[in-house]
């Protein structure tokens, strides 16, 4: 461990649940959901409460170690090197309180969405969580958040309304509108940059239901269905949100009939309307008869598994980008890269719709306003050894190097390995992202997947 001459870190400043590099317990402790990204922390922290949380990072301070924070880990694979690092793993602070009268649901760092669309139903309340109920609650909202709901209602990012943070040098804060608003801003999609959270307090939605399901075909019928999926996206309402994937699923136990094996075509989401007007809304779809349709009115807490997202560790690659638009020859590119005629094998090549309220920008003040691009691209394989994954990662690439011409920047949310993140953001937002980075982190101690650097003065740099 590097710097930790006049401080050694103590077991107590995280609640009992330090382990180093030799420690029985490392190897278990450094292991991030994506398992194909081998982390190598200085040391692994896990508090139990925010003020165990402050603790540990005043302790790393004095021990001379930056910290990175992780719920999950679902993001491993955009970290920079942990080695002078104590890895923070907020997986033991796993409270929810669900306030039903004002519609507002506050976390601790640990929740899961599994866990929070569970609580917010029991109160009638429906959160804009993403495909996966293991994603954490803190990164996905921090970095975004794209959801079922997100052409009518925004993103995750846009709901936080409130946090309890302790800053790189371990400070308890509390951010709202009024105390700390432009930390408040850059929360809102700007990533893990500026501060911990220990908390955070965000709006949900009184409505229980959503007309939403799955179609899919064999994708010997990938040809029509892609193309007609785009030509039906041009004027879609902003009621709806979808995916088209392309899926090639290997025949193994975990994945459920009649999915097991198949090559498939598949189009899943989610309206918000009632079910004549839903009805018509997907009709052009429907009227292309697919082999499978689960659309149908539906508990919203049922959508947190509709994209069936494996859960537990994953080892995985995966790769995207936006995409400015899907005309015909970025229809052929995409199908001959990733279709039925191409030499791929990776598992999923994506097309998420964005559009509608991201489209247009959201009134929430935030670093992360919505997307300009109307699609974005990812592409994932499981890779269960690293030879494997390696190959993968290349497949995955040619898909999205196949969709250069219509590079649209990056939604860094998706983005699994290290990008510019200056792509990741309106350019108008950057500079104050780096100026809040100095205001709040001046050192750089925090790494967070996708860095933001600090505003440095011309001569300095
Ligand atoms: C299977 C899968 C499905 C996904 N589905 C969606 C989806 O539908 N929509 C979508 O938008 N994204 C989706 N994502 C992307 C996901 O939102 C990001 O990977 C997100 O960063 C995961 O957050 P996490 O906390 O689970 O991961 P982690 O790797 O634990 O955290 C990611 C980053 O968030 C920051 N962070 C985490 N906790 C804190 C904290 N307490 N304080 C400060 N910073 C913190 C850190 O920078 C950290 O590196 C998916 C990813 C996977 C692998």
């Amino acid at each position: 461990m590097t710097g930790t001459s006049q401080f050694t870190l103590s077991a107590t400043l995280c609640g009992g649940a330090l382990h180093r590099p030799g420690d029985p317990g490392y190897d278990d402790a450094r292991r991030a959901w994506n398992v194909a990204v081998d982390l190598q922390p200085a040391a692994v922290g896990y508090p139990s409460s925010v003020a165990e949380l402050a603790e540990a990072v005043y302790a790393a301070g004095v021990a001379g170690l930056r910290i990175a924070v992780q719920g999950t880990g679902h993001a491993a694979g955009a970290l920079e090197d942990l080695s002078d690092a104590l890895l923070i793993r907020t997986s033991g602070m796993r409270r929810i309180d669900v306030d039903a009268r004002r519609a507002v649901v506050r976390v601790q760092a640990g929740v899961q969405w599994g866990d929070v669309v569970e609580a917010a139903a029991v109160h009638g309340l429906t959160v804009l969580h993403g495909s996966s109920p293991d994603v954490g609650v803190v990164g996905y909202s921090l970095g975004g958040g794209l959801g079922w709901y997100a052409r009518a209602l925004g993103l995750q990012a846009h709901q936080i309304i409130a946090a309890t943070v302790v800053s790189s040098s371990g400070d308890i804060l509390q951010v709202d509108e009024h105390a700390h608003a432009e930390l408040l801003w850059a929360l809102r999609g700007g990533g893990g940059n500026f501060a911990i959270v220990a908390e955070l307090e965000f709006r949900a939605y009184r409505f229980t239901t959503a007309y939403a399901g799955m179609f899919a075909w064999d994708w010997s019928h990938a040809d029509e269905v892609v193309r007609r999926w785009v030509s039906w996206t041009s004027d879609a309402p902003d009621a709806v949100t979808t995916s088209l994937r392309l899926l090639q699923l290997p025949p193994i136990p975990e994945i459920p009939e009649p999915f097991r094996g198949r090559k498939l075509v598949a189009i899943d989401g989610a309206v918000l309307a009632q079910d004549p007007e839903a009805e018509r809304i997907l009709a052009p779809l429907r009227e292309l008869r697919p082999e499978i349709d689960t659309f149908t009115r539906t508990p919203s807490d049922q959508l947190v598994r509709l994209h069936m997202d494996p859960e537990g560790p994953t080892p995985c690659v995966i790769d995207s980008g936006l995409l400015t638009g899907l005309p015909e020859e970025a229809v052929d590119a995409f199908l001959a890269a990733a279709g039925p005629e191409s030499p791929s094998v990776v598992m999923i090549a994506e097309l998420r719709q964005l559009g509608g309220v991201l489209a247009r920008g959201s009134e929430t003040p935030s670093a992360l306003p919505g997307f300009a691009a109307p699609f974005a691209l990812l592409t994932v394989s499981v890779a269960p050894t690293p030879e494997i994954g390696a190959a993968l990662k290349e497949q995955c690439r040619q898909i999205i190097t196949a969709m250069a011409p219509w590079d649209g920047g990056q939604y860094l949310n998706f983005a699994e390995f290290t990008v510019d993140p200056a792509d990741g953001f309106p350019a108008e937002h950057w500079g104050r992202l780096r100026a809040l980075r100095l205001a709040w982190d001046p050192d750089e101690v925090l790494i967070a997947s996708h860095r933001i650097p600090v505003a440095r003065p011309h001569w300095l740099r």
